[in-house]
């Protein structure tokens, strides 16, 4: 049987099983991750720096699916198979562009989408995953946004668990869904790095939190009369004369204010 790279993880079923059987009988060390990582059975993996210091980030063919923080490698190893089950592996060729797209993609300069693998998770949490992409940088939303724009607006609680779960923090930006009341909340990187994190992207988390006290939810223009969430890009534009402070989404729509189409304050049945 020969092995080279035009084979693909299609119709590789019968190799596979062949390898996992080599695997235990002790193939040798050098040549078993290329053929694991070839096969789709084995992830690799590079560490790259971010303001909360060093992750590891494991990727595949179909692409990223983890981004943790590890003391070192071997822990990461470790853990990674743990999660997932899977072996994963130092990256050698190839990972360069990877890394770089994952380092623009942090600093905020993407130059195009990154691919993740998140086959691992339900519907439900990989809908809920996709949601949170959809927050630039700079801008937090409500759990209960994400709940409501999924279709499940009631489940406000499996949301947080389910970002409370996700396996690629950072580039799948759970950080950016915060509590109705302004508490940033939990985070899986560590609570105060999401506050670190938010403020590197410019969100003004501090700032966020002093307006949730003071029951201003939600900010409208009094010269578009359109309201937003404070992070909305649009929210930012309007000039503190004209800004008008609302605690709830009703309070905004009894004084004749209509929800942004973009950042989505409100349910649809509510916008003009
Ligand atoms: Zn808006």
């Amino acid at each position: 049987m020969t092995l080279n790279s035009e084979t693909t993880l299609e119709g590789s079923d019968d190799l596979s099983w062949d390898f996992e059987d080599l695997q235990k009988v002790g193939a040798p060390a050098t040549i078993l991750p290329t053929v694991m990582l070839r096969l789709g059975l084995a992830d690799s993996y590079f560490s790259i720096e971010t303001p909360i210091g060093a992750v590891f980030v494991a990727s595949n063919p179909r692409g990223i699916s983890a981004v943790m923080s590890a003391d070192d490698g071997a822990s990461f190893e470790h853990a990674f198979r743990e999660q997932f089950g899977r072996p994963v592996y130092p990256a050698t060729d190839g990972a360069s562009v990877l890394r770089s797209a994952v380092r623009d993609q942090l600093r905020g300069e993407p130059r195009g989408r990154l691919q993740f693998d998140i086959r691992g998770l339900s519907e439900f949490e990989q809908a809920v995953l996709r949601k949170a992409l959809e927050i630039p940088r700079g801008e937090v939303r409500p759990y209960a946004w994400i709940a409501r724009e999924i279709g499940h607006p009631r489940a406000v609680r499996a949301v947080g668990t389910a970002l409370a779960r996700n396996p690629i923090p950072l580039l799948i930006p759970c950080h950016r869904v915060v509590r109705s009341d302004g508490v940033i909340g939990r985070y899986g990187l560590g609570d105060e790095n999401k506050h670190v994190i938010l403020e590197e992207e410019g969100a003004q988390p501090a700032e966020l939190r002093r307006l949730a006290k003071a029951g201003a939810r939600f900010v409208g223009s009094a010269t578009t009369h359109i309201f937003c969430f404070p992070t909305c890009r649009h929210a930012r534009r309007v000039q503190p004369r004209h800004q008008r402070m609302f605690a709830s989404e009703a309070d905004a729509s009894s004084r004749g204010f209509r929800p942004c189409k973009v950042c989505r304050p409100a349910p649809l049945a509510m916008q003009a």
